[in-house]
């Protein structure tokens, strides 16, 4: 399930719906910040995602449990996608028996993310964390593909256990990476704004580092720090300094959005995908095909002329023309 199908447009919202909250600018609207505490040997990576998050509500029509654990999820392929090397992406999968079904990030180093949730329409009132943890069910699977150049991937997963997407993740980092990881992800609340602020907060031993430090910074998260901080207002590098202390230089500062790469190019790809019968199929019966991309809403339609092209350019291709 990690072919989607991509494009260069920005995210859209159906007409009629209220639309997303303005984007801030500055040093609390999204980002992702990474960089190092070289006395102590850490590498630290910082994201924001609170205004993609609610911004990811309207799009994909997301209840609040549904939209609180994308909200989770979007942090996490931030704070995944930073570790990436070059243009290479990353995907976070889950897939769980509850009614959530599933969700999807992608993301890369560039501070680009997209995705979506299987079930959109998920809401358990009452408390959130154990709302989510409800719409995850009891069993399943995170899984983190990574693209590790000329369109090679490798996969690590972990069957779901902690039934939270932070616990579950710390999972993933002890069993697939030899490097030890400290991380929390935060849904802050603000007002009756259930995704007030989210963040996450990424700490890796580097191979000379303090290993007690990263255990003091695992205290700090297990007791709150990162939504303390966040909580308070604080800015990337206040909430860094709250939960890893002193000494953090900053190596990298991007802003984080929700962007698309899908294109009319990509839908007549799909469509070609489907083959000559497919065609047909979608000729006889629609005569056009309507392809929504999973990840932005947008909605490509390639007609019955050009149905009629690539059909015939794939006849050519089979040599029977
Ligand atoms: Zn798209």
């Amino acid at each position: 399930m990690t072919e989607r199908t991509p494009g260069d447009r920005a995210p859209e919202t159906a007409a009629g719906e209220r639309s997303p909250a303005p984007r801030r600018h500055g040093e609390r609207g999204d980002r992702v910040c990474r960089g190092l505490v070289p006395n102590l040997g850490l590498r630290v990576v910082f994201a924001r995602v609170g205004d993609t998050a609610r911004m990811s509500r309207v799009l994909h029509g997301l209840y609040p449990t549904s939209a609180r654990l994308f909200a989770e999820a979007l942090a996490a392929g931030a704070l995944l996608g930073a570790l990436q090397k070059d243009e290479n992406r990353v995907n976070l999968q889950l897939e769980c028996d509850g009614p959530l079904g599933g969700l999807f990030v992608d993301a890369d180093v560039a501070g680009n993310v997209r995705g979506y949730v299987r079930h959109p329409r998920v809401s358990f009132p009452g408390d959130a964390a154990l709302g989510a943890r409800a719409a995850l069910g009891g069993r399943g699977f995170l899984s983190v593909v990574r693209e590790v150049g000329a369109g090679n991937f490798y996969r690590s997963a972990v069957e779901l256990e902690a039934l939270d997407l932070a616990g579950d993740l710390r999972r993933w980092f002890a069993a697939s990476e030899q490097v030890a990881t400290a991380l929390d992800l935060a849904v802050v609340p603000r007002g009756d704004e259930p995704l007030g602020d989210v963040a996450g907060l990424l700490v890796q031993r580097l191979p000379d580092g303090d290993g007690a430090a990263v255990e003091e910074v695992r205290a700090r998260l297990a007791a709150g720090a990162l939504a303390r901080a966040v909580a308070a207002g604080a800015s990337a590098q206040d909430a860094i300094r709250a939960v890893v202390g002193d000494g953090f230089e900053l190596l990298g500062d991007l802003e984080l959005a929700y962007r698309c790469g899908c294109s009319q190019e990509r839908a007549r790809v799909a469509v070609s995908a489907l083959g000559r019968e497919g065609i047909a199929d979608v000729l006889a019966k629609e005569r056009q095909a309507v392809i929504t991309c999973e990840f932005c809403r947008s909605r490509y339609v390639v007609p019955e002329a050009e149905l009629r092209d690539l059909a015939r350019r794939l006849a050519e291709r089979d040599g029977d023309a």
